[in-house]
């Protein structure tokens, strides 16, 4: 018999009562690690005071209302992620799903507006993930994800992961952009280098194309600088946030550069929720901690001493981590010849909390509150538990 809640998640056998910092706890009261955030949206930990008194105080003002008013905290909230970002302007959903779909939408209205209304298509990446909207996994073109649920959208080109070339022949008179994550989260952590990000936004230019980038995992901070282009020198035209950007309340953001949300007019897009008061109070406090001045440079510090040590833990255990993927906190293990799924059951038994992504990759997503001592637990919990497996044989449940 089918279960009142949809059964669409392989759910792993713990519930969690209570979170504080960079810890969860289980109804047992026992304590588990968290390097998962919830999928890298809990961004300042679990149960931050600057969040928790966030939400409190607007909760007891004003929750929600219709956009058909003035949200002055919203405007507040932009302005700051404009002035911290390349983006001139940005529209707040509740999802990052929602955010691609804005995104989406604002590549054809540009195109469309400048009389090329048959510049509708977008380049996108395999083994991409763009959310659970029919638009958003025809861009991400994997089987596991569009398998009956055909007829998809009609307007993506998938390409190979990171392969420029491939990218070129595939530009034709009815492409309109290109979308692709500089970090691939879902994919199993893998980065797309300087260089390939800047034949990227040549090939754009060149062509007249918007460039879209997904920062949906690796934005608001995570690789340490508060999008994880900036790491290089290309200006993108639209952004996509989320995770990260509400802390753990819902929120998402599809920013862009003037001349690219040229487009969207009074009329174009909407959403009932998305940019209400509650969420626009949550938003502007992750970014009072994210913008302090010393707050991005000591993620940038914590996720180079997370790859160092990751590194040192390769060369102990070889026989089990085939290679260190990621840049900063985003961070994964390509594991041989064991089941990645049954690898997080055995970690969450010893308390402590990676996940998985595609790709063979145990996937580690931590609070950027993150400090030493809680990289050191980390370690010590891989190294016992790699030791076990040794001598035990690797987990299978
Ligand atoms: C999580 C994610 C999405 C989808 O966000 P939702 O909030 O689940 O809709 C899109 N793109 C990337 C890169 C993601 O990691």
């Amino acid at each position: 018999m089918i279960t009142p809640l949809l059964p669409t998640y392989a759910r792993i056998p713990v519930a969690f009562e209570r979170g504080e910092g960079m810890y969860l706890y289980d109804a047992n009261g026992k304590k588990h690690l968290d390097f998962y955030s919830g999928i890298g949206v809990m961004c300042l930990g679990h149960c931050h005071p600057t969040l928790v008194n966030a939400v409190r105080e607007q909760a007891g003002k004003l929750w929600h209302v219709a956009n058909t008013y003035r949200i002055p905290e919203g405007d507040r909230l932009a302005e700051r992620l404009a002035a911290a970002s390349f983006a001139d302007t940005m529209f707040f959903t509740n999802s990052g799903a929602e955010a691609i779909e804005c995104a989406i939408k604002m590549v054809r209205k540009y195109h469309y507006d400048k009389g090329q209304k048959g510049k509708y298509r977008l380049i996108t990446m395999s083994n991409a993930f763009h959310g659970r909207t029919l638009a958003g996994i025809a861009a991400a073109g994997q089987e596991k994800l569009t398998k009956g649920f055909e007829p998809l959208p009609d307007g993506f080109d998938v390409v190979p992961f990171g392969d420029i070339e491939a990218v070129k022949a595939k530009i034709g008179p009815e492409t309109g952009g290109i979308m692709v994550e500089p970090i691939q989260g879902e994919g199993g952590i893998r980065p797309l280098s300087k260089e390939k990000m800047q034949a990227l936004r040549d090939l754009c230019d060149e062509n007249g194309l918007l460039l879209v980038l997904d920062e949906i995992q690796c934005g608001m901070g995570r690789t340490g600088k508060l999008f994880a282009h900036e790491w290089s020198d290309v200006k993108p035209d639209i952004v996509t946030a989320a995770k990260g950007i509400g802390g753990g309340f819902p929120l998402g953001a599809c920013l862009a550069t003037e001349d690219a949300a040229s487009g969207m007019t009074v009329g174009t897009h909407g959403s009932t929720y998305g940019g209400n008061p509650l969420a626009m109070a949550v938003g502007n406090a992750v970014l009072d901690e994210m913008l302090k001045p010393e707050f991005l440079p000591r993620v940038k510090d914590m996720g180079d001493l997370l790859q160092a040590r990751l590194g040192a833990l390769q060369q102990r255990h070889g026989d089990f981590i085939q290679e260190v993927r990621g840049v900063g906190l985003m961070a994964g293990l390509r594991m041989p010849d064991v089941g990645t799924r049954s690898a997080v059951i055995d970690f969450v038994e010893r308390g402590f909390l990676p996940a998985v992504a595609g790709d063979q990759v145990l996937r580690m997503l931590p609070p950027l509150i993150i400090d030493e001592s809680h990289i050191d637990e980390a370690m010590e919990i891989f190294d016992a538990a790699f030791d076990d497996w040794r001598k035990n044989g690797t987990p299978t449940g």
